[in-house]
């Protein structure tokens, strides 16, 4: 028996639920390339990022999913054998530090653990080491989309200006930009790169880059540049320079809508809605963790994000199945959960509350998940779901 039927609801985090509105707004023909209406789309869009990152510079825009944003930050930038310092507090930023090195630079990651976000003051003692300024660039992540945590990227940076160093600091917003506050120019991040598929609630395919003047200095002598990434090229006056080639024109009909939806919610009302429905989630989380048979990923709240929640199993026996519950959720019930990653790798699962996200679709979610729970015999504490519609009810004053 199944009650699957009906909309599948995706609860993983990226690509996302797509508006309707965005669906629709890609359903039509092709335009014109050089000319009209799609001229001010890539206008309009380049402008809604650069808002949404906080930075005073336009945005590089790709046709590529995050990898692509990765490779563009760092060819444009950096040299071969520069030294790149990685903070790991997850999976991505390592992952992009693999890029790195797959560039011809040389790589150190800073140590973290998957359960906590980076240490700021580790940050600092380690650049303070590094009196030749031999590092080049320092990578990092807003949100750890694999470990569910949120790093604080102003007390980095302020780690960064106390140690006196001068390396780039650069930022990977993908899984963050648009669900909770960016501030580029404020907080002194140098390049940070975002994609379409997550917060920004548009089909895979599009990234942005964003540079700042020192980076943009650096830029002038990187040995790394290619003809397709490379910054300058893409500054050329005609339109389809910005693309090097033809523009992506559905993608971009779709970003389009997706940052005219985010302007009229107001950044104050998204970043809330994200925080309420977030702190849901958690509220069931803690009520089902009281068995013992599963937990946060990161110990403490406030490192926990709010757009992506990591729980994993503890132990043998019921509970340790991670494939049981995910096939459960979606092949019973129809709803997508995301599978654990990297070191939590069947140990665990996600539940992504990014985007389009609203309180039938996570207090769903939720109640699917304790379905399962109590389905497939899985050691859980009573009454996560109603602790967490108390909790939002709480919240959300009538
Ligand atoms: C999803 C994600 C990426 C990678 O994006 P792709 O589009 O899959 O290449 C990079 N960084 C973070 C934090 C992400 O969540």
């Amino acid at each position: 028996m199944t009650v699957s039927a009906g909309r599948e609801f995706l609860a993983i985090p990226g690509p996302t639920t797509m508006p309707d509105e965005v669906l629709a707004a890609m359903h039509r023909p092709a335009i014109d390339i050089y000319a009209g209406p799609l001229l001010d789309i890539t206008e309009a869009i380049l402008i809604g990022v650069g808002r949404l990152l906080h930075s005073a510079r336009r945005p590089y825009i790709y046709i590529a999913n995050g990898h692509g944003a990765w490779e563009a930050a760092l060819t444009n930038v950096l040299s071969k054998g520069d030294k790149v310092l990685v903070l790991d507090s997850g999976r991505f930023a390592v992952g992009w530090g693999s890029v790195a090195a797959g560039l011809g630079c040389e790589v150190e990651v800073l140590p973290g653990e998957w359960h906590r976000a980076v240490r700021p003051a580790e940050v600092e003692a380690r650049l303070a080491k590094d009196k030749r300024g031999e590092i080049k660039a320092v990578l990092v992540v807003q949100i750890d989309t694999a470990s569910g945590v949120v790093n604080d990227i102003p007390a980095i940076s302020r780690a960064i200006k106390a140690a006196r160093h001068d390396a780039l600091f650069m930022v990977d917003a993908v899984a963050s930009l648009g669900c909770m506050p960016f501030e580029m120019d404020a907080w002194g991040v140098d390049v940070a790169m975002a994609a379409s598929q997550k917060g920004l609630m548009t089909p895979p395919g599009l990234s942005f880059v964003a540079a700042n003047a020192r980076a943009r200095k650096a830029h002038e002598t990187a040995g790394l540049r290619t003809p397709y990434w490379d910054w300058t090229a893409r500054e050329g006056q005609e339109h389809y320079r910005k693309y090097a080639g033809t523009a992506p024109e559905h993608l971009l009909f779709g970003q389009h809508k997706a940052l005219e939806m985010i302007f009229a919610e107001g950044f104050g009302a998204i970043f809330e809605r994200h925080r309420l429905l977030a702190g849901t989630v958690q509220r069931a989380v803690e009520v089902w963790a009281e068995a013992g048979a599963l937990s946060f990923s990161v110990a403490a709240p406030a490192e926990r994000s709010n757009t992506v929640t990591a729980v994993r199993f503890d132990g043998a026996g019921p509970g340790s199945d991670a494939a049981a519950l995910l096939d459960y959720c979606n092949q019973r019930c129809g709803v997508v959960l995301g599978r654990a990653l990297g070191d939590l790798s069947g140990k665990g699962f996600r539940i992504a509350h990014m985007g389009h996200v609203n309180a039938p679709m996570v207090l769903g979610t939720l109640g699917v998940v304790e379905v399962a729970l109590g389905a497939l015999g899985i050691p859980h504490g009573k009454g996560g779901v109603s602790a967490a519609a108390e909790w939002l009810g709480r919240q959300v004053k009538a």
